[in-house]
């Protein structure tokens, strides 16, 4: 059986399971498997599979104690039916490159990939840890996690999930698909504040209340679950299968991924896909603005003081992102991971050592763009190619055009699609239609033909089921409130 281990305590030894139900280690340490190298396969025995097939494979293999008929409905009832695309996560030709399309499920973000097996993956951990509680999810969003929680979590049984975002804070279209969605065990919130007062509410009362009534007890749906990480290793796996398929690489060739990068999630899985065995080259990190981790694997210095850009890829507006915690562990063992993880929480800035930046460097790539040039990107490959991307993957493609150019096949990690950042996009394109959202991703299909996604077409029609809106100091009652029903 695995075991999993604490990135700041490797004595804290846990089962996949339990690290699920647990989402973070009681010492502020990030579940990882304690033995990476007794993961590796022969990639060819996954790259054979269609995409449930690795999703099963890759699953079972990580959560070795669900058993295999176990996770075989768990992911069955992750995926099927759940995204427009039979491929999950199709890869697209755009000029001389790839884009991974990862927005085709319910709300049209990448996170649907991981929020939608979450659910499945907690409950399950609950009945085999023998805990009969009720799991309520509390989550702060500023737009995209609050909408794929609450569509992964709508309806599964002995769970509730409340969502709280700032009132004015998210996009007119991002506060649709949260207040509209009609699910029994669903609540969204707004909060007379910005985000950070809806994220410091949640803290403390997961802090105060974790037990909010009797028989309900709170969980996370944060990215630094395993449960999260480990289903987005799927599609880097997916994307090399559909390159050979394509003809487009000979098997056993090297392909460079480049990633749009906020919290280090979707990235790690990559580099645990390239641990498994998947023939990756390098990993692009690509940031915003935000560039923190661009400095970071170029120098080896990490330093969130620094002045915080909102920028047109709001995904990626982060200073501190957590799963690099997990790389960390890893690349410079538990002591240093300890101790770095002080330094930044004390002095908000750490400095790892040269052989550690040398290892990290022969496999990730630190570069970042600006909303400017992710715009040019946006315009320029829509009147070349027709291919219409969003404000993030427009990010991640502008930083491969900074990268070395070569033959080695280039695939970016498409995370939204376009339609979730419309004003940005017609921006960018040179429209600027000043009126409702409704209206925006109207013309944006009138103008490019881009078909918009179903859930995202009906929203405006939808009823609008939650309205609440609450001082942030009122946040605990209203969670005990939701919880004694
Ligand atoms: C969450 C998100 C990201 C960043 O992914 P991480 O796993 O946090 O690095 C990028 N783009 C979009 C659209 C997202 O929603």
């Amino acid at each position: 059986m695995n075991k999993y281990v604490s990135t700041r305590n490797s004595r804290i030894e846990v089962s996949a399971s339990k690290a699920v139900l647990l989402g973070q280690a009681e010492d502020g340490g990030l579940f990882v498997p304690a033995d990476l190298a007794s993961f590796k396969r022969d990639y060819h025995e996954i790259t054979s599979l269609d995409f449930k097939g690795m999703a099963k494979y890759i699953w079972d293999m990580f959560f070795d104690d669900y058993g295999s008929d176990v996770i075989d409905e768990l992911v069955e009832r992750s995926y099927t039916g759940k995204f427009s695309s039979d491929l999950i996560t199709p890869l697209a030709k755009v000029g001389d490159s790839y884009v991974l399309e990862l927005y085709h499920g319910p709300t049209s973000a990448f996170k649907d990939v991981a929020l939608q097996a979450l659910p499945n993956l907690l409950t399950k951990a609950r009945d085999m840890n023998g805990e009969t509680d009720e799991i309520m999810i509390l989550t702060a969003t500023s737009g995209d996690t609050g909408s794929a929680a609450m569509s992964g979590f709508s309806n599964v049984p002995g769970t509730s999930i409340v969502v709280f975002y700032p009132d004015g804070g998210t996009s007119e279209t991002q506060r649709l698909q949260m207040v509209t969605d009609t699910g029994s065990n669903t609540t969204a919130c707004a909060i007379r504040g910005n985000f950070d007062d809806a994220q410091a509410g949640v803290k403390k009362i997961f802090r105060e209340i974790p037990k909010p009534s009797k028989g309900v007890s709170l969980s996370s749906a944060n990215s630094i679950n395993i449960g999260r990480l480990v289903p987005q290793i799927v599609y880097y796996f997916s994307a090399y299968r559909q390159l050979l398929d394509m003809r487009s690489i000979s098997d056993g060739d090297k392909v460079d991924f480049i990633v749009p990068t906020g919290n280090f999630g979707d990235i790690m899985a990559g580099y645990l896909a390239r641990c498994i065995g998947l023939p990756i080259r390098r990993l692009v990190c690509a940031s915003n603005k935000n560039d923190v981790l661009t400095e970071f694997i170029n120098t080896g210095h990490y330093d969130r003081k620094r002045d915080f850009y909102k920028t047109t890829s709001p995904s990626m507006d982060i200073l501190v992102s957590s799963n690099l915690e997990r790389l960390l562990y890893y690349i410079c063992g538990e002591e240093h991971t300890v101790s770095y993880m002080k330094q930044l929480e004390e002095a908000g800035e750490y400095q790892i050592t040269a052989d550690e930046l040398a290892e990290i460097k022969s496999v990730f790539t630190g570069l970042c763009a600006n909303d400017g040039e992710g715009a040019e990107v946006i315009k320029k490959i829509f009147d070349a190619e027709h291919y219409l991307m969003d404000t993030h993957t427009s990010i991640a493609w502008s930083c491969m055009e900074k990268y070395v150019q070569d033959d080695v096949p280039k695939v970016v990690l498409s995370t939204a699609s376009p339609y979730k950042f419309c004003a940005s996009v017609l921006s960018a394109l040179g429209l600027e239609v000043s009126d409702s959202d409704r209206k925006k991703m109207e013309a944006c299909r009138k103008h490019t033909g881009a078909p918009i996604p179903a859930g995202l077409a009906g929203i405006f029609d939808k009823r609008i089921k939650h309205t609440d809106i609450i001082d942030s100091s009122d946040m605990k009652d209203y969670v005990i409130g939701k919880a004694k029903r």
